[in-house]
């Protein structure tokens, strides 16, 4: 198997690079794959919507760029930083010219939202579900495209790499393929890495299953340099689900503006004891505050308490959040919605350049597995989407300005046989792993931290083995990816603990 550009992940940045691309070479034979279906993603959950500064008469670039540094508490790269914000208005008419719809607020004006950490309104928003109306304007204009192949429910489980010219070169992936029983290797000029975030690496998360890890630990196989894991942002109110729910609903902190408390069992608002703005706090203190609040009181959850709000307006403002609170058979009018925090956006990951070059020859990363310096210590909200639009527009320029064709690997395509077995056990590791993640991201305790670290250890050891002895599993797989990802997360933190950023680490987990 061989193609020009294998994209790894179907999300907003391996979509909008496949189009770009496209636009820019039309011969070039682009491969896009999806773990799941093609839009199971990050990106299909975003409500909030895409940071730009899109009126300069009431709003500057500098006013978002100063809202972006404050907010990465000093570690962001200024240099990124401009040239990301200065990019955002022509990145938002790339999706309308693609056909996304923004709601305006008059013929010719975005309505803009106004999100935490902006110091005015400048959120480009599709009701509170912009994140499907991406998603579905970048799928179909990729169907529409017959040079672009969509290969979906399909999990690549390494990079391929060589020496070319005396540097690590990427000439493509290796695949699961579970029908024939064989790992097969597909080669590609360039490689792309669009493969998302890791939340599942924790016990409570808002991103779906597919987001567990797989490119930061795929790429750290591959010997590329990784960086600031340690910065794994988490929200505070996600709907409580289950132990055997892989997905936490997010509930946008607008509800709490909005006027929604934050309540126990006894239907008392505890925040003041932590902060006197109480639900008005920021991310990180409510977070940190229900945490301790439930783990004090041995409690899984607590509660949103919206009774008091005029809900027929509420309805209005938020009616995703409504509809899952309906699937979920809660009425916000009578019951108390039970919340947790949950892990959301990891701000580390693998270090790329400005035009999302890796560290290894041929090989990108785009979107929310890739560490551009934009966020720093945290991300700014709405800023992500943007990030991955940004970056997947000079990964293209990058790419298509360059005659790589013919310039990697010149080995075969083959196939390995391989066993595929159920091991036991797999669940209850993977079960293990995320409560100790979710304990070591809540106490900042280092002898937590590295008995957590000898647990991912340990698990990487035994799967190692299994895979040297050519036995494989989707759910061994997975156990992989979530518990190197854990490792380099824990890594950082371990490495950072004592050094100047301790103070930020223990504000943004
Ligand atoms: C609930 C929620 C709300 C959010 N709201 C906002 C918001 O309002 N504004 C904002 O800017 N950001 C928001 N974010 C963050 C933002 O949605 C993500 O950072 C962004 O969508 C990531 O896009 P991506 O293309 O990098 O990855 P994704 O959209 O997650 O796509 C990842 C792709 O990689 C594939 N993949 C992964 N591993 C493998 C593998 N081993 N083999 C094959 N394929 C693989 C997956 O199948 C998937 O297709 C939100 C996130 C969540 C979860």
């Amino acid at each position: 198997m061989e193609t020009d550009v294998l994209i790894i992940g179907s999300g907003i940045a391996g979509l909008s690079l496949a189009i770009k691309l496209n636009d820019g070479h039309p011969d070039l034979h682009i491969t896009i794959i999806s773990k799941s279906e093609a839009d199971d993603c990050n990106t299909r959950y975003a409500q909030g919507g895409v940071a730009a500064v899109t009126n300069l008469r009431n709003d500057s670039f500098n006013n978002h760029i100063h809202d972006t540094l404050a907010c990465g508490k000093g570690l962001c790269s200024s240099a990124i930083v401009k040239m990301v914000v200065e990019q955002a208005p022509a990145r938002i008419n790339d999706l309308v010219q693609l056909g996304v719809k923004f709601d305006y607020q008059d013929n010719k004006h975005f309505h803009l939202a106004l999100e935490g950490g902006h110091s005015l309104p400048r959120v480009v928003h599709h009701k509170d579900k912009t994140g499907f109306e991406i998603e579905s304007v970048l799928l179909k204009q990729v169907q529409a495209r017959s040079r672009i192949q969509l290969l979906t429910n399909t999990t690549v489980i390494d990079l391929l790499t060589e020496n070319i010219n005396h540097k690590k070169t990427c000439s493509g992936i290796k695949i699961l393929d579970t029908k024939s029983n064989q790992i097969i290797s597909f080669r590609s000029q360039v490689t792309v890495l669009a493969s998302g975030g890791c939340g599942q690496v924790y016990a409570n998360t808002t991103n779906p299953r597919v987001a567990s890890g797989d490119g930061y630990a795929m790429a750290f196989r591959a010997g590329a340099v990784i960086k600031n894991m340690r910065f794994m942002q988490f929200h505070p109110t996600s709907l409580y689900q289950a132990a055997n729910h892989h997905v936490s609903f997010l509930i946008s902190e607008a509800l709490r503006g909005f006027g929604a408390h934050v309540v126990d069992g006894n239907e008392k608002r505890f925040l003041f004891l932590y902060d006197n703005r109480g639900e008005l706090a920021t991310r990180d203190v409510i977070s940190n505050a229900i945490y301790d609040y439930m783990q004090t009181k041995g409690l899984s959850f607590v509660y949103l308490d919206l009774r008091h709000l005029d809900i027929k307006s509420a309805k209005n403002h938020f009616p995703q959040i409504f509809a899952e609170f309906k699937r979920a058979n809660l009425n916000p009018k009578y019951d108390l919605i039970p919340i947790t925090p949950s892990a959301h956006y990891q701000c580390g990951g693998v270090a790329v350049d400005q035009d999302g070059l890796t560290s290894i020859q041929q090989l990108y990363a785009l979107g929310e597995v890739s560490y551009t310096g934009l966020h720093g210590a945290n991300r700014l909200a709405s800023n992500s989407l943007l990030e991955a639009l940004v970056f997947a527009h000079n990964a293209a320029e990058k790419i298509n300005s360059e005659s790589f064709i013919n310039k990697a690997s010149h080995q075969k395509t083959e196939s390995i046989d391989i066993q595929i077995f159920e091991k036991k056990g797999i669940k209850e590791l993977i079960f293990q792993l995320k409560k100790t993640m979710t304990k070591t991201a809540f106490e900042n305790d280092y002898e937590e931290l590295l008995k957590a670290r000898t647990l991912s250890t340990d698990i990487l050891t035994m799967i190692e083995q299994e895979i040297a002895n050519m036995k494989f599993s989707q759910e061994l797989l997975l156990l992989r990816n979530l518990s190197q990802t854990a490792n380099l997360i824990l890594n950082d933190k371990i490495e950072n603990f004592k050094t100047a950023d301790k103070e930020i680490q223990s504000i943004h987990f």
